[in-house]
């Protein structure tokens, strides 16, 4: 894939980008490595300081920020500015919470003493998707350079500018040249950066094919790998749940950034006691949104992030149709330059279809009417993913089985799944391995060190 910026609202190629040589990416790497070596002795009050600047940055040019996300990958503008927000959140986080989360943990043992110890483990590989172009990046740049690790960005091929803005921000904030590298390469340079032995690990945030791809290649190296892959998330609703609460967070939940997000609930089950109110006003919410320029702050649906996710996203439809689905709404692409798809419904799916349960990247949702909670947490588990799950019930019961029941990396009660500095993030299943965010996102790039002192 070439690597340009390419406003998705209109076609119009902005600006295409040159690939790193091999001298030139030799040179990332080096510095990498060398630059690890003396940053990882750091003190953490330094790192702190210096992601409380970048928190900073992202407030301050939060408009700027988020005008470049819009213009590259198409979220609606209001959405892009939060995002800037949300990164300066994570980058505040860890500034405050990093050394609490990395301090040495005695243990009592037959020792005179014995600890835990934590050390960071060198030059990161971060493989990055487009579609939240700088929270993915955020949230793994800020525990990674709070925690003494330097970065190496590989970032999706339609999202260079940002790519090039977010180095630019770490060095704004006084980071060493070296603690974070942008590198303008395609996915067949990953590789070589993956078996390169100054690289010390990788994390993916992408595709099930890009994931199996980079773990493969990191598994051969006995490398770490943390892995946030796709989803197919349920938003469960049982009869007890403030109904018009959960269509109006339904609707939000399927098109949020233009319903390009791997948390997105996505496949809607719902009790047949209430289906057909569920189904009447969702199908109403969804009609209700607004489509347009994502730089509109009145927009609520955007484009798609490129042609090829707007074919995907229309094939996908028309499969489910013709093996039986039921069109409740939309199920077309605008006739208008840019890759507009029309807000989506359908129901009446055939269970037993590959399309009933994979990744659907785009504002449509499919609905399916179950009669009762175990049908429920039967079919929210028939997919091979496991990344979020949402549920809506006031029944104590009821909420204490979805927790136990539902196979994923988190499960919400009456609310929509989003990610938070302060909570672990990922999936299990095919939707990945390892955690972002929290504690357990600060560990995952550490050596963590058994001392024993007799
Ligand atoms: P993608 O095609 O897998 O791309 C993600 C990144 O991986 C890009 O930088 C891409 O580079 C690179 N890549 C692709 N194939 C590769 C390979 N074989 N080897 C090494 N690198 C490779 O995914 P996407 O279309 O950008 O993003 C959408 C997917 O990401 C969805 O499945 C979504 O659910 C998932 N996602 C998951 C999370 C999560 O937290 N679990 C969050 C956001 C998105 P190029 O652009 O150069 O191809």
């Amino acid at each position: 894939m070439a690597i340009a910026s390419i406003n998705p609202a209109t076609g119009e190629t902005i600006q295409t980008f040159h690939s790193l040589t091999q001298t030139q990416l030799e040179a990332k790497l080096k510095l990498a490595a060398e630059s690890f070596q003396s940053y990882r002795h750091t003190s953490f009050a330094d790192r702190s300081q210096k992601m409380l600047r970048a928190a900073e940055i992202l407030e301050n040019e939060k408009a700027a920020l988020g005008k470049l996300m819009t213009i590259e990958m198409g979220k609606p503008i209001k959405g892009a500015i939060a995002e800037a927000e949300k990164c300066a959140s994570v980058c505040r986080y860890y500034a405050e919470n990093a050394q609490k989360h990395l301090a040495d943990q005695i243990v009592e043992t037959n020792a005179k003493k014995s600890y835990v110890h934590f050390q960071p483990l060198g030059p990161v590989l971060a493989v990055m998707p487009w579609n939240f172009p700088f929270w993915q990046v955020f949230r793994f740049a800020a525990p990674a350079l709070m925690a003494g690790n330097v970065g190496l960005l590989k970032h999706a091929s339609n999202v260079p500018q940002c790519a090039i803005a977010i180095e630019e921000i770490v060095l704004r904030a006084g980071f060493p040249q070296g603690a974070f590298q942008t590198l303008l390469i395609g996915s067949d340079a990953v590789e070589a950066i993956l078996t390169d032995s100054r690289v010390a690990a990788a994390t993916l945030t992408g595709s099930e094919p890009a994931g199996r791809s980079v773990a493969s290649i990191a598994g051969q190296q006995i490398k770490k790998t943390v892995l946030e892959l796709g989803g197919s998330d349920p938003f469960i609703v049982m009869p007890s749940a403030v109904l018009d609460k959960a269509v109006e967070t339904a609707v939000k939940a399927r098109t949020i950034n233009n319903g390009q997000s791997c948390i997105a609930a996505k496949r809607f089950i719902v009790q047949t006691h209430i289906y057909e109110r569920f189904a009447e006003a969702f199908v109403s919410g969804m009609r209700a949104l607004r489509i347009g320029d994502p730089l509109d702050e009145t927009t609520d649906i955007g484009p798609l992030a490129t042609p090829q996710i707007l074919n995907d996203l229309s094939e996908q439809v028309q499969r489910a149709i013709d093996s039986g689905a039921r069109l409740l709404t939309g199920g077309r692409k605008l006739d208008r330059p840019g890759n507009f798809y029309e807000p989506t419904v359908l129901d009446k799916i055939d269970r037993s279809t590959p399309v009933s349960c994979e990744e659907i990247f785009g504002p449509v949702a499919m609905l399916f009417r179950v009669e009762n909670i175990d049908e429920a947490i039967s079919l929210a588990n028939a997919t091979t993913f496991g990344l979020g799950a949402a549920a809506w019930t006031n029944d104590p019961a009821e909420e204490a089985k979805f927790i136990e029941g539902l196979e994923a990396g988190c499960v919400f009660i009456n609310g929509m799944v989003a990610s938070d500095p302060r909570l672990p993030f990922g999936g299990i299943k095919h939707s990945g391995y390892g955690r972002e965010l929290a504690e357990f996102g600060i560990r995952e790039f550490v050596n963590i060190k058994t001392v024993w002192i007799g």
